[in-house]
């Protein structure tokens, strides 16, 4: 059977981080390593692809077209199924991802066949022997109109099988994370051990937390061609003890890779050794929800960590030249004087990048909201892009909440102290690809600026 794999191309009202960070679809890889022996296929990255998809569709000629993607992909994949079924009669079309495992409902249209909610690496290759009429659809799998909730759900199964990269072979020289160039991906766990009430990530296993076997890990890291490697675990650093035998199993591996992963504060202050003993063998940037320097805020995001914490963090990070990517929530009761005061705590403590989030509530958060503080309608899928401000500012206009958030991100990342940095530590290529593609998204704000006086 002829199946095409899609990963999505971000709408044009999406605010757009691809220009300065872009991996490989890891999941398209694993459910793709299930067929590739005896069918033929294909991965078709749209982000990267200048064809249209009446042109791939044609080209491909698919007898199966899946697609997964995130939140603000959902218009995408369900105008990639409706275009399959009015090119193709007879294609079978089938979504996942993790916002279809959360929300199915939103991908609920004639055009899918089939919305994979739960265990995708189990079902997924059940669900093609169901659809060679081999047996029965299995659980955790839904058809147009069906609805299940999560406790008729099978329990979860995190079996992860070596995806097959070689189907993005043609791609893989252009994924990079800002200044991580040509990045391989590697997830070694499933989900978090914590209950921070804003992320998205522990709704996706609904608390389950599931590590993957070490050996495994370094057998899939010595497979990989690329030197920078991003370990997509939600939290890599979750325990002293699995992180101490990464680092001694990479070292007995002779492995030579640099390493970007995330990590909470609270970890890297009560294990600085740890820190610096992974330094040795490749740690290069650790991603860093601080989410916020108040404690206040903190505690009201349920994050258990204190601002304190957060400081002494990145003075391990610092003594031990790790970069930072720190990750600042943005609540909708910031006035003029906390993004003041959230400029001068970020430059004081030395941090190059960061990523800031305006809070959003997306469903199955433990963030409510009434309609009425909503600015973005919910069904607006393609703007819940934790980028656009989906809540109404309490103390400024919409658009003056954007010129702040663009002044911020000004005031840190462009510090003309750190460009040198920028360019012995890596070269003048990335940090001229990094301020092209931060001039992208900073376009991107000014048109939300403009919108938001349009709309004032
Ligand atoms: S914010 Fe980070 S630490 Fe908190 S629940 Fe999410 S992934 Fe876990």
């Amino acid at each position: 059977m002829r199946i095409l794999f899609l990963r999505p191309k971000p709408s044009d009202k999406t605010i757009g981080l691809q220009h300065v960070m872009l991996v490989e679809p890891l999941e398209l890889e694993v459910l793709a390593s299930f067929v590739s022996s005896v069918d033929s296929p294909v991965i078709i990255d749209m982000i990267l692809e200048k064809k249209s998809i009446e042109h791939i569709i044609n080209t491909e000629k698919p007898e199966i077209l899946c697609v997964s993607g995130y939140i603000t992909n959902v218009p995408a994949m369900i105008r990639y199924c409706r275009v399959g079924k009015r090119m193709i009669p007879g294609i079978i079309t089938i979504v996942g991802g993790v916002h279809c495992e959360v929300c199915p409902e939103d991908l609920n249209d004639k055009s899918i066949d089939y919305r994979v909610v739960r265990n995708a690496t189990i079902v997924f290759p059940q669900l093609l022997e169901h659809i060679k009429g081999k047996r029965d659809l299995p659980k955790g799998i839904l058809k147009p109109g069906e609805y299940c909730s999560p406790a008729e759900l099978p329990p979860f199964n995190f079996y992860f099988p070596v995806p097959d990269r070689s189907l993005t072979t043609r791609y893989r020289k252009k994924y990079f994370y800002i200044f991580h160039n040509r990045i391989a991906l590697i997830k070694t766990a499933f989900g978090c051990p914590y209950v921070c009430n804003f992320c998205f990530c522990r709704e996706i296993t609904q608390g389950a937390y599931y590590e993957r076997n070490l050996d495994e890990v370094i057998d899939e890291l010595i497979s990989l061609k690329e030197k920078d490697i991003y370990i997509v675990d939600d939290d890599f650093l979750t325990s002293r003890i699995r992180v101490k035998r990464f680092i001694e199993a990479s070292r007995s591996a002779n492995l030579d890779k640099h390493y970007l992963i995330y990590g909470r504060a609270d970890f890297i202050v009560k294990n600085p050794d740890i820190i610096r003993d992974f330094r040795s063998i490749g740690l290069r940037t650790v991603i860093v929800g601080f989410e916020s320097f108040s404690d206040h805020e903190l505690r009201r995001y349920e994050k258990n960590i204190d601002a304190k914490t957060n400081e002494e963090a990145m003075e391990v990070l610092n003594v031990n030249n790790i970069d930072c990517y720190a990750t600042i929530i943005l609540p909708p009761d910031w006035g003029k004087e906390e993004f003041a005061q959230c400029k001068d705590k970020l430059r004081k403590l030395g941090i190059h990048y960061v990523n800031l989030q305006p809070l959003t509530p997306l469903p199955g958060t433990g963030l409510e909201v009434t309609d009425k503080s909503l600015i973005i309608p919910y069904s607006d899928f393609s703007r819940w892009d934790l980028a656009h401000v989906t809540m109404r500012p309490e103390k400024m206009s919409v658009a003056d909440y954007y010129k702040n958030i663009i002044k911020l991100y000004n005031s840190v990342l462009f510090q003309p102290k750190f460009l040198m940095d920028y360019i012995k530590k890596y070269n003048v290529f990335m940090l001229w690809k990094m301020i092209k593609g931060s001039l992208m998204v900073w376009r991107q704000y000014m048109a939300k600026i403009k919108e938001a006086k349009q709309n004032a």
